[in-house]
């Protein structure tokens, strides 16, 4: 017999939207780092460190020396929308940080263990707490939740254990651990390249020489040479576009026409967002087509800076698309510089060659 159709409508229990909310917003454990990354940068830090293991479904550990929580916010820090960067809808149009919708540390509390150790200048000692749901939770049966009071440095280290540990679906669709790990070393490569004077590391449990290091002190070009390798470092050609008209600003570090890869590597930031777009990527792609041998790609590290007015980056939760005003005529500027640059150093060649 067919079942009866459901018709009657309920409400789904709190826990239950939550971890609905919690699984759009972190798919893989490389979407939670991201949004600690992001954390960490915000909070002024000029040092990141970020330890996995088990390609970070078992831990996800990033340790900032930025200017740390106070000890009073802790109990509303990982409820929903509890955020120190957005106050009125409006800001939402000059919004200068990372984050903006207290969302990431909740979504995080409600699918892996959470817990958070902090230190702010003023403070004179470290508070570590444990989270679960969206509040504070004691780490012991019997214990209380508070914050407690231990040694530590200025900063901020959020340790997530068991990504996934309660969301067994989700869980059973991770194959294999080095995947996920090749994309948190993407991820973390990415800002390593795009945040200069900030040192990055990024290791595997017990792993010391593998994973990503970079100094505090590295230029661009030296970010991409540990990061990429010599090969893309030694055929960087630096451009620079601005356009007052459709508010924008844009740096980059490209490859030059004597570098030809298999596949494009496409470091993109807007307002110092890691984010993708494969309309912007194709267009520059097309655009070097015409200076390297047919199946070459380049190496592009691009920062736009838009004007927040016309940005758009409350699209998605993910907060991976971003939209903005005049997306065609900005990238068309963008690839007349990067014409324009790669044209120079082909006429440069040629010159010397004659000669
Ligand atoms: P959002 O970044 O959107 O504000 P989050 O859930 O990511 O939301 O973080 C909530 C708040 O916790 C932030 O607004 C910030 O005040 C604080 N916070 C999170 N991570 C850090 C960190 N690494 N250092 C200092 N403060 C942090
Ligand atoms: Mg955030």
């Amino acid at each position: 017999l067919p079942l009866p159709a459901p018709r009657r409508i309920k409400a789904l229990a709190q826990d239950v939207v939550n971890k609905i909310a919690a699984g759009e917003i972190i798919v893989a454990p490389v979407h939670a780092l991201k949004e600690l990354i992001e954390n960490a940068v915000d909070a002024g830090s000029t040092a990141l460190e970020v330890l996995v293991k088990d390609g970070g479904l078992k831990l996800l550990q990033i340790t900032d020396n930025g200017h740390g929580i106070d000890k009073e916010d802790m109990p509303i820090l990982c409820e929903r929308f509890t955020t120190s960067k957005l106050k009125a809808f409006e800001d939402l149009t000059s919004i200068g940080t990372y984050g903006f919708r207290g969302e990431a540390l909740a979504s995080i509390s409600h699918i892996a263990h959470l817990s958070v150790t902090t230190r702010t200048k003023e403070s004179s000692c470290a508070w570590r707490a444990q989270y679960a749901d969206g509040k504070l939770v004691s780490s012991k049966p019997g214990q209380s939740a508070e914050p407690k009071p231990i040694a530590g440095r200025p900063g901020t280290q959020i340790t997530v254990e068991d990504l996934f540990y309660n969301v067994q679906s989700r869980r059973r669709a991770f194959r294999s651990s080095s995947e996920e790990y090749a994309k948190i070393l993407d991820m973390v490569g990415r800002y390593a390249v795009h945040c200069s004077k900030v040192a990055f590391s990024c290791k595997k449990h017990g792993d010391n020489n593998s994973g990503i290091s970079v100094p505090a002190t590295a230029t661009i070009v030296d970010r991409i040479r540990q990061i990429h390798g010599n090969t893309v470092a030694n055929e960087l050609v630096t451009i620079n576009a601005q356009n007052d008209r459709w508010g924008f600003e844009c740096q980059g570090c490209i490859s030059n026409a004597n570098y030809s890869a298999k596949r494009t590597t496409f470091l993109l930031f807007i307002n110092h967002r890691s984010v993708e777009s494969a309309v912007i990527k194709k267009a520059i792609e097309q655009t070097y087509a015409m200076f390297l041998p047919k199946g070459g790609h380049p190496f592009i590290y691009l920062s736009l800076d838009i004007d927040p007015a016309r940005v758009d980056v409350n699209v998605h939760p993910t907060k991976r698309e971003v939209h903005f005003l005049n997306e065609d005529e900005i990238i068309a500027h963008v690839c007349d510089e990067i014409r324009d640059s790669l044209g120079k150093v082909d006429t440069s060649r040629s010159f010397m060659t004659q000669s």
